[in-house]
């Protein structure tokens, strides 16, 4: 696994204005994903992931901080620019399966119409379609038009079209929001292989905790930010450690679970030790 970053977000904002209200759905948003790692993003709704999704596909633009992806800098681009982003450096799923299928075309030409925009054409095209259907396990469903197929395969069809031009990064904003268990279990087992077996990296957002489960890493979003994060070593056995994200303020949130274990709230104490930070309730005793 290469260790150079594929997601890089630095104190992003982004601010809603409408006529009379102002919504700050980031507010400075910190977040590192390397090159190969799968990353889910849990938070409630409204947290902001899919604000943050679409700065990062290229759809939207961010008011402040910096965001790069796949070592391109998205500040930098035009809307002109961010459009070709989002057709070659990232693929996209949305939770509503229409929207990631065209529905008159079958899933095979579904494949096919984003290679011709990328200007693959003939046989190229023809074997690379092949390929990425089989590569998502749906090779028999080429023929099939989406809305013929189950909601968890069209995710799947979503995932091949998403992949077809070998993008670096995978968005994926909840998949799995729509389908029932078995399908949705299937969606994210795909998503892994792609990640595993082919080296895509994949940020996969979600408000399911079973679906943070499966994967290695999971960050939580919290009013715009990024709070703490879970890392599992043994997929869904172990609880997996707890880590936090210290922003550039210093600002660091702990897991509600710690705050509520020890009734950790208003002031805590702190104290600086050789290689660690005691962190206790600010009404108990001192050490002396
Ligand atoms: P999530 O995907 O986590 O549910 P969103 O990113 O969709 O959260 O929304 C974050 C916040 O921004 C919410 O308060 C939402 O109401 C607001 N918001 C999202 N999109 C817009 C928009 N186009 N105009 C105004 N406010 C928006
Ligand atoms: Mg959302």
């Amino acid at each position: 696994m290469s260790t150079t970053p594929d997601i890089v977000c630095r104190d992003l904002v982004r601010i809603y204005r409408s006529r009379d209200v102002e919504v700050q759905a980031l507010q400075g948003l910190t977040l590192t994903v390397r090159a190969g790692e799968m990353v889910a993003l849990v938070g409630a709704s409204g947290s902001g992931k899919s604000t943050l999704l679409g700065i990062l596909s290229g759809l939207d633009a961010p008011s402040a901080g910096q965001a790069v992806v796949a070592d391109v800098d998205l500040g930098s681009l035009d809307r002109r620019g961010r459009t070709r982003f989002h057709r070659h450096s990232v693929g996209f799923v949305w939770q509503q399966t229409a929207r990631n299928l065209v529905p008159y075309l079958t899933v095979s030409e579904n494949v096919a119409a984003v290679l011709t925009v990328a200007g693959v054409r003939g046989r190229q095209r023809d074997e690379r379609v092949r390929e990425v259907l089989d590569l998502v396990g749906i090779g028999d469903h080429g023929h099939e038009l989406p809305g013929a197929l189950p909601g968890g395969v069209q995710q799947l069809a979503a995932i091949a079209v998403a992949l077809a031009n070998r993008p670096r990064v995978l968005l994926a904003d909840e998949p799995t929001g729509a389908l029932d268990r078995a399908a949705a279990r299937a969606v994210l087992a795909t998503m892994r292989a792609v990640n595993e077996h082919e080296g895509v990296t994949v940020l996969i957002v979600t408000h399911d905790p079973t679906v943070a489960e499966q994967v290695r890493r999971t960050v939580r979003i919290r009013d715009g930010r990024t709070s703490t994060e879970t890392i599992r070593d043994d997929l869904g056995n172990s609880p997996g450690e707890e880590f936090a994200v210290i922003d550039e303020a210093g600002r660091l949130q702990l897991p509600e679970s710690f705050q509520l274990a020890l009734g950790l709230r208003d002031r805590v104490r702190l104290s600086l030790q050789d290689d660690h930070v005691v962190l206790r309730r600010g009404d108990d005793e001192v050490d002396r």
